[in-house]
């Protein structure tokens, strides 16, 4: 979807009434903006942890959207006031402006054009239209935000199953997702699933270049309303940036934890909410400290296994601006630098499918239960891992 399609589905014609209702209202927070003739606003819930400010830019979908602009509210009356993810798109494409001010309701005047309003609804219909999972809820783990080790009796068998290697699982899911959708020279190497307590994928989502600020983790969490479910997990290629971090901090009310697999060395990725609050962590190694096994893969011409975040990292920092002028990690994801790396993701994937398959092997019911899932999820999508 381009960047006017999407602006035409996420907003509708309103009139002067409903924004003056809804801003003198007392019920909603809200922010408004003119350009040239016209008015745009957004309306949420008090209750809702999508802010006016962050639709705003996010549906109008152009980087400079406030650029110039004075930016009414009747709820922030400076930067201070904004929200973790009003604060994170703003650093993104902003550079920390616009001039906000809280506004007297009998400051507004009505415009000599029309009023359109930023619809969620809308918003969050489209997405979740595009990326489809699955509609029946399991219980494939208890708690996916557990690490637990399992323990095996003296037979071999498991007396008591962990959970701390599902997680690479999804991860690789997530990576799979990538590069089997990926089009062309399209700069749209980020996918993020969003996975609940019980490790449903509830929602995903993939970068979309031609719409700013789509990216993984804006998609999926705007499909599911900008409501992330207590006590999940996002499962993100790339770190994600300080728009995304934001809002993944905003929608899980600080409840919701972010695993990554490659980093992002870049500034827009640098001191996110995530890295602030310690919601956000890069899934690496094999047996990190207090943490949930990150993904070892084989590449073909590799003598061993290795660690996919660090092999990521160091791969990207070895090309940076020397093949094809790759300059992002998105880039490089998809470059035929990372092409072995991808595979052997892929591979282990399916190894694990099979493995799991086999009647002769004494298997994890956790483990067991998430593989048969993301094959599953991952047929729906069109992948199929048999
Ligand atoms: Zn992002």
């Amino acid at each position: 979807m381009d960047a006017t399609t999407f602006r035409n589905t996420a907003q509708e014609p309103s009139t002067w009434g409903e924004l003056k209702k809804d801003f003198d209202g007392g019920e909603c927070y809200v922010a408004c903006y003119q350009k040239g003739n016209d008015i745009y606003y957004a309306s949420t819930p008090k209750t809702s942890a999508i802010r006016p400010m962050w639709l705003l830019v996010m549906a109008r979908s152009s980087r400079k959207v406030f650029k110039g602009v004075d930016v009414l509210t009747n709820y922030a009356s400076n930067a201070n006031a904004r929200s973790n993810s009003e604060t994170g798109i703003m650093q993104l494409t902003l550079d920390n402006s616009p001039k906000i001010s809280k506004t007297s309701p009998l400051g507004l005047t009505a415009p000599t054009g029309g009023v359109f309003r930023i619809s969620l609804d809308r918003i969050q219909a489209a997405l979740a239209a595009k990326y489809k999972v699955p509609d029946a809820k399991k219980t494939l783990v208890n708690d996916i935000q557990s690490f637990t080790a399992s323990v095996k009796d003296s037979e071999g068998n498991y007396a008591t199953a962990g959970t701390h290697t599902v997680h690479r699982l999804y991860l690789a899911a997530a990576f799979l997702l990538l590069r089997k959708k990926h089009q062309g020279n399209s700069k749209d190497g980020v996918v993020a699933l969003v996975v609940d307590k019980t490790g449903n994928v509830v929602s995903w989502g993939m970068k979309n270049p031609d719409v700013s600020c789509w990216h993984g983790e804006t998609s999926a969490l705007m499909a599911l309303g900008g409501v992330a479910p207590a006590g999940g997990c996002v499962f993100s290629t790339l770190k994600p940036c300080k728009m995304c971090a934001g809002l993944i901090v905003d929608s899980g009310a600080s409840q919701v934890k972010a695993y990554y697999g490659q980093d992002d060395p870049g500034d827009d990725a640098d001191n996110t909410a995530l890295d602030r609050t310690g919601l956000g962590k890069t899934l690496d190694a094999h047996k990190a400290h207090n943490m949930p096994y990150g993904l070892m893969v084989k590449p073909a011409s590799a003598a061993k296994a290795t660690p996919l975040g660090s092999a990521l990292h160091s791969g990207f920092s070895g090309q940076k601006g020397t093949v094809g002028g790759i300059v992002s990690p998105i880039e490089y994801v998809n470059s035929s630098g990372a092409v072995e790396l991808m595979a052997a993701t892929e591979e282990a994937l399916k190894n694990k499918i099979k493995k799991y398959k086999a009647t002769d092997v004494k298997l994890n019911p956790n483990t067991k239960q998430v593989v048969e899932y993301l094959a599953d999820f991952l047929r729906l999508q069109g992948i199929s891992l048999d």
